[in-house]
């Protein structure tokens, strides 16, 4: 899988923390050339440097996905820069807690238009660069909190993590013209810097709950991320795989 990913042009929207970081760490291993999204420039070029010393020919995108024009500046740059696109990791996301007695409806549109209705952009956007290709893969990060499970606070965020799923259905099916797949990965609780404040005692009990006894590693989802963008996962499209350690299976 490695090898076949050799070269191949990547986008990673949220890929200066957490798990857009661990999944451009296992992208960068396969040696591709690769672009990292998000808003804060000095934390961009933190981990462009991580990634070129890690194996990728790296660069460094500063733009809102929640702004659809930024969004096709930014793809239609990252083409430009690495040749071409082959793979579009829509994966910037936030979660903020919020109980729905005091949520407010720019409460509601924040979350919505930086989890769902990027995941729109990011794709279309990618469309004229995978029909130029003659091939492409999207790879989706959306929960299991939303389409599988809930939590309190989080009613907006797991509607746009279970939208992301319904999106992905349609989305194979238009980009399948492209000879293009799209999937999604579900995380369970992964281990991001967001995570380390909870303090330890906390994360343990958290992980003990947890059939394989861990919380996820950021790269566990790089992992599977990787196989979707792999040439032995080409049959595969408007698809879902959880990655939790087990956390949703019923005792
Ligand atoms: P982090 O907070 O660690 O990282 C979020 C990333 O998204 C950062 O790079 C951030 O950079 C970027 N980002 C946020 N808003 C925007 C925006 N408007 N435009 C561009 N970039 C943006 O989050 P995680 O790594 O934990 O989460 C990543 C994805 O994984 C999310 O979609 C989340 O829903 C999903 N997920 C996470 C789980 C977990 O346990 N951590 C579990 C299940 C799913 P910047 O702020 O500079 O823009």
């Amino acid at each position: 899988m490695l090898n076949s990913l050799k070269g191949r042009s990547v986008i990673v929207t949220g890929g200066s923390k957490g798990i857009g970081r661990g999944i451009a760490r296992v992208f960068a291993r396969a040696g591709v050339k690769l672009t990292i999204v998000a808003r804060n420039q000095a934390e961009i070029d933190g981990v462009v440097a991580e990634m070129n010393a890690a194996g990728a020919t790296a660069r460094g995108a500063a733009c809102d996905v929640t702004d659809m024009n930024a969004v096709q500046r930014m793809v239609d740059e990252a083409a430009e820069a690495q040749g071409g696109l082959d793979v579009m990791c829509a994966n910037a996301g936030i979660f903020p807690q919020v109980k729905m007695v005091d949520m407010s409806a720019d409460d509601w549109d924040h979350v919505m238009a930086t989890n769902l209705r990027s995941t729109f952009f990011c794709v279309k956007a990618a469309i004229p660069h995978f029909e130029k290709r003659g091939k492409g893969r999207v790879i989706v990060t959306s929960s299991i909190t939303g389409p599988v499970t809930g939590y309190p606070g989080w009613s907006h965020y797991g509607a746009s993590k279970a939208g992301q799923l319904g999106f992905i259905k349609t989305a194979a099916m238009e980009l399948a013209r492209y000879n293009t797949t799209i999937n999604a990965v579900m995380p369970g609780n992964i281990r991001t810097e967001g995570l380390e404040g909870l303090g330890e005692d906390y994360l343990q009990t958290m992980a003990n709950s947890i059939p394989l006894k861990r919380l996820g590693d950021v790269e566990d989802i790089g992992n599977a991320a990787l196989f979707f963008a792999s040439d032995e996962a080409a049959y595969i499209t408007g698809q879902q795989i959880i990655v939790d350690g087990g956390q949703i299976l019923p005792e």
